[in-house]
């Protein structure tokens, strides 16, 4: 079987893990039901303009103080509104440690001299996996998912900085704060964060067309099997910001894909999305089987050769090292500017 880079990396980590924990690499395979208050998105492509509002309040949500991703530097500001001399416009292009959602344009066709410029949209971020590959290889559990509403959790007080989840991912969600000294993972958590105020995800709370809705993750289930049923051209009066809401906007209903992806893929996951294109054409890496992530890495992890592993303990033994000799550094140089 050939291997990629990406796979490489896959087999290394589970290796260093597994050495690491002592663990077996017969696990037995089983899928997790759906917790009982599981909350989700459903994105629906064909309703998406592109017009980013998700992706500004995502950081609008995100930065502030209390936030689950509260960074002291942007405290209580909108990324775009930084202090003079700061960059005021924000135009990322893929997910970083400052970007926990974007919104990706596929041209709908590859025909060069094509006159229209149309595009299909996607909306990526966390996609809380039921059986989450990137909680299964944390050795510190900094990565949980939430028992009653099966969010995917990231406690960075317990993160050691291995980064085995960024490799496990299937996805390719986490990211990780490399411009800082002392670095985080960071990925969406859904803003649960926000939930005691009685909001739910800001993506959802500021989308103007209904293409990404906020809800239980059966009733989205549901309401995206309704959408695959509807007959195209006739209208309908689609959910906006939540499945359960009031709000609705009547729509002309598009010719769907006949798919609901995430129902099955990876094990199933709580993030939904429905689309009027194959979803390989949206970037989604047709690789992604329906198998649960977790075991297919364990099943990597028992053929490879132990001395991968060895070396990559051997790399995060170094990693904590380097940290606590910058942190002592950081000190010393603290101690002797404030003498
Ligand atoms: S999409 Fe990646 S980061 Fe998110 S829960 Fe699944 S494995 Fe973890
Ligand atoms: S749920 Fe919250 S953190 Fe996740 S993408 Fe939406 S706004 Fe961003
Ligand atoms: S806010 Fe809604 S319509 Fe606008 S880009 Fe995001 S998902 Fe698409």
């Amino acid at each position: 079987m050939a291997i990629n880079r990406r796979d490489f990396l896959k087999y290394s980590a589970g290796a260093g893990l597994m050495l690491s924990a002592g663990a077996s690499p017969a696990r037995a395979a089983s899928k997790s039901a759906l917790p009982p208050e599981a909350v989700g998105i459903l994105y629906d492509s064909t309703l998406c303009i592109g017009c980013k509002a998700c992706m500004v309040n995502c950081k609008k949500a995100n930065s502030e103080p209390g936030g689950a991703l509260f960074h002291k530097e942007t405290a209580g500001q909108i990324p775009f509104e930084y202090p003079e001399g700061k960059p005021i416009y924000d135009a990322p292009d893929s997910l970083s440690s400052k970007t926990l959602c974007i919104i990706k344009a596929h041209r709908k066709t590859d025909e060069p001299q094509a006159k229209e410029l149309e595009y299909d949209f996607v909306k990526l971020h966390c996609l809380h996996c039921l059986e989450p590959a990137c909680v299964a290889v944390c050795p510190v559990a900094a990565l949980q998912k939430q028992k009653d509403t099966g969010i995917v959790t990231y406690n960075k007080n317990r993160c050691f900085g291995c980064r085995y989840c960024q490799v496990a991912c299937p996805f390719n969600i986490p990211t990780y704060e490399w411009e800082k000294a002392s670095p985080s993972v960071v990925k969406c958590q859904l803003c649960n964060h926000l939930y005691a105020q009685g909001r739910y995800s800001a993506c959802c709370e500021f989308c103007p067309t209904g293409a990404s809705i906020f809800g239980k993750v059966t009733d989205l289930q549901e309401e995206a099997k309704r959408r695959l049923a509807l007959k195209p051209g006739d209208t309908y009066a689609y959910p906006v910001k939540r499945v359960d809401g009031t709000e609705r906007t009547e729509k002309v209903v598009a010719e769907y894909v006949n798919h609901i992806y995430g129902l099955e893929e990876a094990g199933g996951t709580q993030y939904l999305f429905l689309a009027g294109v194959n979803f390989d054409k949206l970037g989604f890496n047709p690789r992604i089987t329906n198998q649960v992530y977790p075991d297919f890495t364990w099943d990597y992890v028992s053929h490879v050769p132990a001395l991968i592993g060895t070396l990559l303990v051997a790399g995060t033994v170094t990693r904590l090292v380097t940290q606590k000799m910058d942190k002592k550094k950081q000190e010393a140089g603290k101690g002797e500017s404030e003498t």
